[in-house]
């Protein structure tokens, strides 16, 4: 089997339409774009706007299983469906998220899907993109030199240095600046204190950018991140500073969405992307509303397994998009189901009916789940080569008995035609879904985490931490606590713990810490030893990549 790269350079070089085409089978016209180069453009504002006065068409949520460290083929299967339905003569566009560089650089590879299920110019998109990465990390550093500036310069604000909450970022794995002293070097080099750099997809303004409405929004998201407490631990945040008009204009291409296409053609819209452990994991609002009121189908996809992903679809993002979802789509490999039944990773392609029935628990949950929120669901099986037909069958059978259709998937090897099946099955849905949330924001903290965790985990009770007490005593006092919550978890379990796989039931929750962040208008709830800036593995997958003399790019999956 080629590699993604060579699958998306070979297909791009025959195929590839330019960006223009592919925008007016939506009906956006070459002023609605603003180009960049033949195959990338910006959707203007004034574009945005004008769509809103089209109907909205159906929202698929893509979601799946808990994943093997490998990833389990949910954006690949996205792309797969969405070109299927565009094969069935469905008007469909898809929204999804913009790679981080750290992932591409450390393990992951691309992630503009794979195989013939790809979005392109792959390359681009998984480096430099349009620069969205890039004005974000600007962004979240300027705001911390304005914070350190602001010590250096007689600190009005009573800032205490040691409460500052604001991180500087970095768009790469760099696990050397997870903690840091910064400001050494005598009295014209700043004040000395302790600085912890994120991940710019982890950072608090890659969720404003996805969660803002329009740039109105934004401004005023911006002005309310909360980046420290004075000596006397009142709140100090982004407009004391009066820094939201420069942060606004930072992103005020950002804040715009890229349209680009797939190996069919099919219009994706590719617009911010939260980590799913940390924060919310889906592309921007923007992005999905604008694919709702194009397509007859948008399709979205909300990151990692739908305990940390979907969830945080359904209670934070969906109140706040112009169309609730209609029906789930959850990603199943042979593989996961297997990992999950306790096989050892590297004998996952054995076939074993045995382990698939024990791991078939934790898709169980996650099916059950969905259902819960009062959506239909459908199971794509995301077939790979040594996946027997007594396996698939076996797991047909299992979904069925949940009342979840489930069909194979081969879009890895076969583009859209891999998934004429489910498209047509969605399609044929005519059920209305009773989509619901969760909790709702005024419970008190511990009930919205408790609901969270007893209805989609299975935990028994939440312990928090000293520290997390005395955090959510300070939300409280400061009238903060009417925000959804984040919780930030493990992907790997439905727990705290990632070797508990399968579906662990009545186990604690830790509670190690409560983050207020503000501007995005949600609580982020740590659990475990999350992490929010990724080291690099043994061996990164960026020594395997290169350039070479006739542009040809080897390497990035
Ligand atoms: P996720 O969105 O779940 O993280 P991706 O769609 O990014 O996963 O896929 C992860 C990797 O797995 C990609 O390199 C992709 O090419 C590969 N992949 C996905 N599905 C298949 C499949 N059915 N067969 C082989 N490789 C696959």
């Amino acid at each position: 089997m080629k590699s993604d790269i060579q699958i998306a350079q070979e297909n791009e070089k025959k195929e590839i339409q330019a960006i223009t085409k592919i925008a007016a089978k939506v009906g956006l016209q070459p002023q609605d774009l603003e180009l960049y180069g033949n195959y990338k453009a910006k959707i203007s504002s004034a574009a945005i706007q004008k769509a809103t006065a089209q109907p909205l068409g159906k929202l698929i949520l893509v979601t799946a299983m808990n994943p093997t460290p490998a990833g389990e083929g949910k954006s690949t299967v996205m792309v797969g469906l969405a070109d299927a339905l565009q094969q069935l003569q469905q008007k469909t566009v898809v929204a999804m998220r913009e790679p981080s560089l750290g992932p591409v650089m450390g393990i992951k590879g691309g992630a503009a899907g794979g195989g013939f299920a790809q979005v392109v110019p792959m390359e681009d998109i998984n480096l430099h993109f349009t620069g969205d990465m890039h004005a974000l990390t600007a962004a979240i550093n300027t705001l911390a030199a304005l914070i350190d500036n602001h010590l250096q310069h007689g600190n009005q604000l009573q800032l205490d240095p040691r409460r500052i909450i604001w991180k500087r970022a970095l768009d790469v794995n760099d696990r050397a600046l997870r903690n840091t002293v910064i400001g050494l070097g005598g009295p014209s080099s700043g004040v000395v204190r302790e600085e912890h750099f994120q991940i710019t997809v982890a950072s608090e303004m890659m969720a404003v950018l996805c969660l803002a409405k329009d740039r109105a929004d934004l401004k005023q998201r911006l002005g309310q991140i909360l980046i420290g407490y004075t000596y006397d631990q009142q709140p100090v945040f982004v407009k004391d500073l009066h820094a939201q008009g420069a942060l606004t204009l930072l992103l005020k291409d950002a804040i715009k969405p890229n349209l680009v296409q797939t190996l069919e053609h099919t219009p994706v819209i590719m617009h911010g992307g939260p980590f799913a452990n940390i924060a919310h994991g889906c592309n921007s609002i923007i992005a999905t509303n604008l694919a709702l009121h194009l397509g007859d189908y948008a399709l979205t996809e909300a990151g990692f397994g739908a305990d940390l992903g979907a969830e945080k679809f359904l209670d934070i993002v969906s109140p706040k998009l112009d169309k609730k979802p209609d029906v789930a789509v959850v990603v199943a490999t042979i593989r996961s189901l297997k990992y999950n039944g306790g096989v050892d990773l590297k004998d996952v392609n054995q076939p074993n009916e045995p382990a698939l029935s024990a791991g078939f628990a934790n898709l169980k949950r996650h099916i059950l789940n969905m259902q819960h929120f009062g959506l239909p669901v459908f199971v794509a099986i995301n077939r790979f080569s040594n996946d027997t037909d007594g396996e698939v069958q076996l797991l047909q059978k299992l979904c069925q008995q949940l009342g979840a259709q489930a069909y194979p998937v081969t879009v890895h090897q076969d583009g859209g035609k891999g998934a004429l099946e489910l498209a047509q099955a969605i399609i044929d849905w005519s059920q209305p879904a009773s989509y619901h949330r969760l909790y709702q924001d005024q419970d008190s903290i511990e009930d919205k985490i408790t609901q969270v965790a007893q209805n989609i985990y299975g935990a028994k009770r939440i312990i928090f931490s000293k520290s997390a007490l005395k955090q959510k005593q300070l939300i409280e006092k400061n009238g903060w606590s009417n925000l959804p919550v984040c919780i930030a978890k493990t992907q790997y379990s439905f727990s705290d713990d990632p070797q508990k796989l399968g579906a662990p039931q009545d186990f604690d929750l830790h509670i190690q810490s409560l983050v207020p962040d503000l501007g995005a208008g949600f609580l982020v709830v740590l659990t475990g030893s999350i992490l929010t800036m990724p080291g690099l593995p043994t061996k990164p997958a960026a020594l395997q990549m290169d350039i070479a003399d006739n542009n040809e790019i080897t390497g990035l999956f």
